[in-house]
């Protein structure tokens, strides 16, 4: 589903992805760690066409990313949903208008259609009576779950989430990883997440890949990678971070 070969991303002289190849199969779900600066969020950028790269193909569902044509990204993007660090709702409409308004103007929707499948995915995340409030009356952990079911309502084949939790109090973090726990347990979409969360990490993960320095230095299933890391540096990260 996601295919990224010899990608190498550059700010400046700064070298943030080193001719990186992975792969995510459909309905899998792979996470990446690895310490600040290693480029993880950069590989969910690029995705997103938020970048490119110095070098190097990137495909999502066999469609290649760089270079295409502007309508054959859109196309692509559509297949994507994107949580992110700080939320990131429109701060000026309704929990339901945030969910219903890029199928109605992207997906082409009708607005009873939008909203149907917006209250489907409130009932989901548990938000069904916070429906007409704005953003700013939310929790941060509600912020987030309104968020999710923004991302989920445009029926995306990947979702990409980037350290969603980074930015809640402690107490709001358990609601928001419980949700994402239920998406990849009950949903086919395929995952690719950065998070800092090992416990999450290890229970929807299929694959767990370790960053260092613009490079995976260790690739295995999370029970392999966080009792029996191979790499001095994982074990050290781990350590640091458990
Ligand atoms: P964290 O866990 O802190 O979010 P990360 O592994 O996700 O870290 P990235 O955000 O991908 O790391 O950043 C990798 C490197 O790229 C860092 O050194 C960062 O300073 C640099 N970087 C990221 N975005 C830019 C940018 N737009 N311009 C210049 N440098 C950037």
């Amino acid at each position: 589903m996601i295919r990224l070969e010899r990608v190498t991303k550059r700010f400046g002289s700064n070298t943030v992805l080193d001719n990186l190849d992975f792969s995510v199969d459909a309905g899998k779900h792979v996470t990446l760690i690895g310490p600040s600066g290693s480029g993880k969020t950069t590989i969910l950028r690029l995705l997103m066409t938020l970048l490119k790269p110095e070098e190097g193909t990137i495909t999502v569902d066999g469609d290649q990313l760089f270079p295409a044509q502007e309508k054959q990204v859109r196309e692509i993007r559509k297949k994507i949903g994107m949580v992110f660090q700080h939320f990131n709702l429109f701060p000026n409409m309704t929990v339901l208008r945030n969910i219903t308004e890029a199928p109605v103007t992207v997906l082409g929707l009708s607005k009873d259609e939008a909203e149907e499948r917006a209250r489907e995915l409130l009932e989901m995340v548990g938000l069904t009576e916070h429906i007409d409030k704005h953003p700013s009356q939310l929790s941060g952990g509600q912020q987030q779950r309104v968020a999710i079911a923004r991302a989920l309502a445009m029926r995306p084949q990947v979702l990409l989430l980037d350290e969603v939790t980074s930015a809640l109090d402690p107490e709001l973090v358990a609601g928001v990883l419980d949700v994402l726990r239920d998406i990849a347990r009950s949903t086919d979409i395929t995952m690719l997440c950065v998070t800092h969360e090992m416990n999450f990490a290890r229970d929807i993960s299929d694959r767990v890949l370790m960053f260092d320095q613009g490079r995976i230095i260790e690739s295995a299933p999370p029970e392999k990678l966080f009792s029996e890391p191979e790499h001095d540096r994982t074990r050290e990260f781990l350590s640091a971070v458990l």
